[in-house]
């Protein structure tokens, strides 16, 4: 391949390739027999395990509780007969450390007897329990090097599950990964604790109300997952891709998004033997993936899990992405999972369907049938709105990434800003409500708030705001501002946390007041009434990417943390620290590694990209200037020639002088001490001096011939597949 080249190679490449179709897939196995085949499932642990044993592993399930050590043994020896019998050959425990990434250590079922001879062993302890050196996993300090050890332990109310590899499978075990002294290493850890407490203060609020049979309440989460797919050699040839996962430079092509002829589309086969073959994979794995689309943009696509309990669907999350990359590397796709890829082109977000179910199987933000369950859902969805008005800043620096920074507030995200969208019925409803209203406006919503009768609430199907980052969609809210690339424990976890605190303090108030015998449903209704006026200014239905919300917002008090330096500093906030102490979510030492672990992996994000740019520059975009400048001086010299010779000149000038620019700032950068100055250098400065590179870099791939131009273009990237 000849130097200038690599482009027409790579596009002769992709043109050549052909679909890639399994024989096993072919025959078109049920969906209903291949799911779950390689989970250890309910089937697999009544068929393997003695009766009591199976009773007390699905207590604890059920429960959300830790194994008892006393059966441990015989779990361990039931898991193993069932992996060996289905090939099974290596186990590992898999967990989620801080790198937003999973990680596996693997072991050989493999151990010797008395004689020597091999023999396969999986013990009770090494189900349960074990020790991986944490020392090169991201810690934030809070693990001394004397103190290497981490230690990772089985999380059952996750499915244990076996993955295929090319030559042989392994025995993934779920698990948290902890320091020696119990401090959370991993994303696991948090969500599991914030569940916990989240289930506690719900419990509370449901006694109060009078339902005394829900044991346990979890949250359920759907996250719908966009990406894109694009030819693995049009990423081979992009330094930026491959190092910073999204473009750099790039100009945008004379067709984009705008015909919005991709949305709903049908998928080119290409694309889809490749989902196909994913969801096969995933489906093995007893990830319930229910459906797939095109999205916005050229390229990208989204595909969305029937909803579960919050921690399966995160661990099934990580499977999605896991998956879909591995099996894209098979179809000779790359996937892309940043949240700008593309600039000008729709990013990616991940939306996190949420709810709150009760051991009955109901969900509590459920408009009900009566007018008491009616009283219970408005009890749990101000619980929501003050949740999240009072933890915003948490929330946005849960979803703070250097990635995400180009997403939020750019064309087609959520801005910054965290409001709550409740569509217009509900709005209705609440407005009266505070107005303490005794009729409704329309007949969908009857609202009688005279002594003993309660306000009726139809589920609003109506209207939807896509503009929105956290919208109430009918009978669950969408957390629309997570982004596409990272673990969504977290955001969760704080989700978690924040209405649960809502919660405890509405139990706290409501016991206070009926100790004074108020009658009960109407002080939940006053209570309801104080929640709604208090919680106003977090509500917001207009359009989120309008300049005047910003300047509203602002007026409203609401933060708008635009950079993830801004947002992560709520972390170390005494107030907010405080409050994931007392939610157990984080101890106050926790919180601290967390914002080290995540200001760290900012700085780095952004100093990758400063360096892929730097030689992207000097690698592809000067000299393809060079050559133009070539060219032109052999075609003589005449004006327009002449003139083409200066605007080219002018350029290679600017791109030296904002490489020249960016270099101080980076260099600026470098010299703080302090972390979180010097993120904020790179936030501040750095971040718009590379934009600004890129700028004149677009110009000169625009005005080069194109055969000059070394990289993949955006609209081979996008349109050939
Ligand atoms: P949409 O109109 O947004 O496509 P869907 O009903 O298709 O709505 O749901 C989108 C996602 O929300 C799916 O992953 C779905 O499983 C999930 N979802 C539905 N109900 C709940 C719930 N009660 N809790 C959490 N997620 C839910
Ligand atoms: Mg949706």
């Amino acid at each position: 391949m000849s130097d200038v080249r690599g482009r027409l190679w790579a596009t002769s490449e992709v043109m050549s390739r052909s679909i890639r179709s399994l024989p096993e897939l072919a025959g078109g196995s049920k969906v209903v027999e291949v799911f779950g085949s390689n989970t250890f499932d309910v089937d697999a642990m009544k068929e393997k395990l003695p009766k009591p044993v199976f009773r007390s592993l699905q207590e604890t399930i059920r429960r959300g509780s830790r194994l008892d050590p006393a059966i441990a043994s015989e779990v361990a020896h039931a898991v193993k007969e069932w992996a060996l019998g289905k090939g099974a050959t290596h186990f590992c425990h898999w967990f989620q450390p801080q790198t937003g990434l999973t990680a596996e250590k693997h072991d050989a079922f493999l151990t010797f007897d008395d004689d020597g001879r091999p023999m396969e062993r999986f013990s009770g302890a090494q189900l349960i329990q074990s020790e991986p050196d944490a020392s090169s996993f991201p810690s934030g300090g809070m693990r001394t090097t004397f103190e290497a050890r981490g230690y990772t332990a089985w999380d059952p109310s996750s499915p244990i599950f076996i993955v295929d590899g090319p030559n042989g499978k392994t025995l993934c075990v779920p698990s948290v990964f902890i320091s020696y002294h119990g401090d959370a290493l991993d994303n696991k850890t948090p969500l599991l604790r914030s569940m916990e407490y989240l289930s506690e203060r719900a419990l509370g609020v449901l006694r109060l109300l009078g339902d005394h049979s829900v044991t346990r309440v979890v949250p359920t989460l759907g996250p719908e997952q966009e990406y894109f797919l694009i030819d693995r050699a049009f990423y081979a040839l992009r330094p930026d891709l491959l190092t910073a996962g999204r473009t750099l430079i790039g100009a945008r092509p004379p067709k984009g998004q705008e015909l919005e002829d991709h949305y709903f589309g049908s998928i080119k086969d290409r694309i889809l033997a490749c989902m196909q073959e994913t969801e096969n994979e995933l489906f093995k794995l007893g990830v319930p993936i229910k459906t797939r689309h095109n999205e916005v943009a050229p390229s990208q696509y989204e595909t969305a899990p029937i909803f579960e309990e919050a921690n399966v669907a995160s661990d099934h999350n990580q499977m999605v992405m896991e998956t879909m990359g591995r099996v894209a590397r098979r179809h000779n796709l790359a996937l892309l999972l940043h949240e700008k890829p593309f600039a000008g082109i729709n990013g990616s977000g991940k939306h996190c369907n949420w709810s709150l179910m009760d051991s009955e199987g109901r969900n509590l933000l459920e408009p009900g049938a009566t007018p008491e369950r009616n009283l219970q859902f408005l009890v749990f969805l101000t619980a929501v709105l003050k949740g999240v008005q009072r933890r915003a800043g948490l929330l946005r620096a849960a979803i703070a990434s250097a990635g995400n920074d180009h997403r939020l507030g750019a064309n087609e995200a959520p801005p910054a800003i965290i409001s709550v969208f409740l569509g217009e019925q509900l709005t209705r409803v609440l407005d009266g409500i505070e107005k303490g209203e005794t009729t409704g406006a329309s007949a969908m919503e009857r609202i009688s708030l005279g002594i003993r009768k309660l306000p009726e609430v139809a589920r609003d199907q109506t209207d939807r705001n896509r503009t929105s980052p956290f919208a109430f969609t009918g009978n669950k809210f969408e957390f629309r501002a997570v982004s596409s690339a990272q673990s969504i424990s977290l955001p969760i976890a704080f989700l978690n946390a924040a209405v649960a605190e809502a919660l405890e303090e509405f139990e706290g108030a409501l016991s206070a007041r009926a100790s004074k015998g108020a009658p009960a449903q109407e002080t939940v209704l006053e209570l309801v009434r104080e929640a709604v006026t208090a919680t106003k200014n977090v509500r917001f239905e207009g359009n989120n990417y309008a300049p005047e919300w910003v300047e509203e917002a602002r007026r409203r008090g609401l933060p708008n943390l635009k950079t993830s330096p801004e947002a992560l500093a709520e972390l170390v906030h005494p107030e907010a620290r405080e409050f994931l102490a007392r939610t157990k979510v984080f101890t106050e030492t926790e919180a601290e590694a967390r914002y080290h672990v995540r200001m760290e992996r900012y700085v780095k994000d952004i100093d990758i990209e400063v360096e892929a740019l730097r030689d992207l520059v000097s690698g592809h975009v000067l000299p393809a200037a060079y050559r133009q400048l070539a060219l032109l001086a052999a075609a003589g010299n005449g004006r327009t020639i002449r003139s083409s010779v200066e605007r080219m000149e002018g350029a290679v000038e600017a791109v030296n002088a904002r490489v020249q620019d960016l270099q101080a700032a980076a260099e600026r950068a470098a010299g703080e001490s302090e972390l979180d100055a010097r993120a904020r250098v790179l936030a501040e400065h750095v971040v718009p001096a590379m934009a600004s590179v890129r700028e004149v870099c677009d110009r000169i791939e625009e005005s080069v011939v194109d055969e000059f131009w070394t990289l993949p273009k955006y609209r081979e990237m996008l349109f050939l597949v």
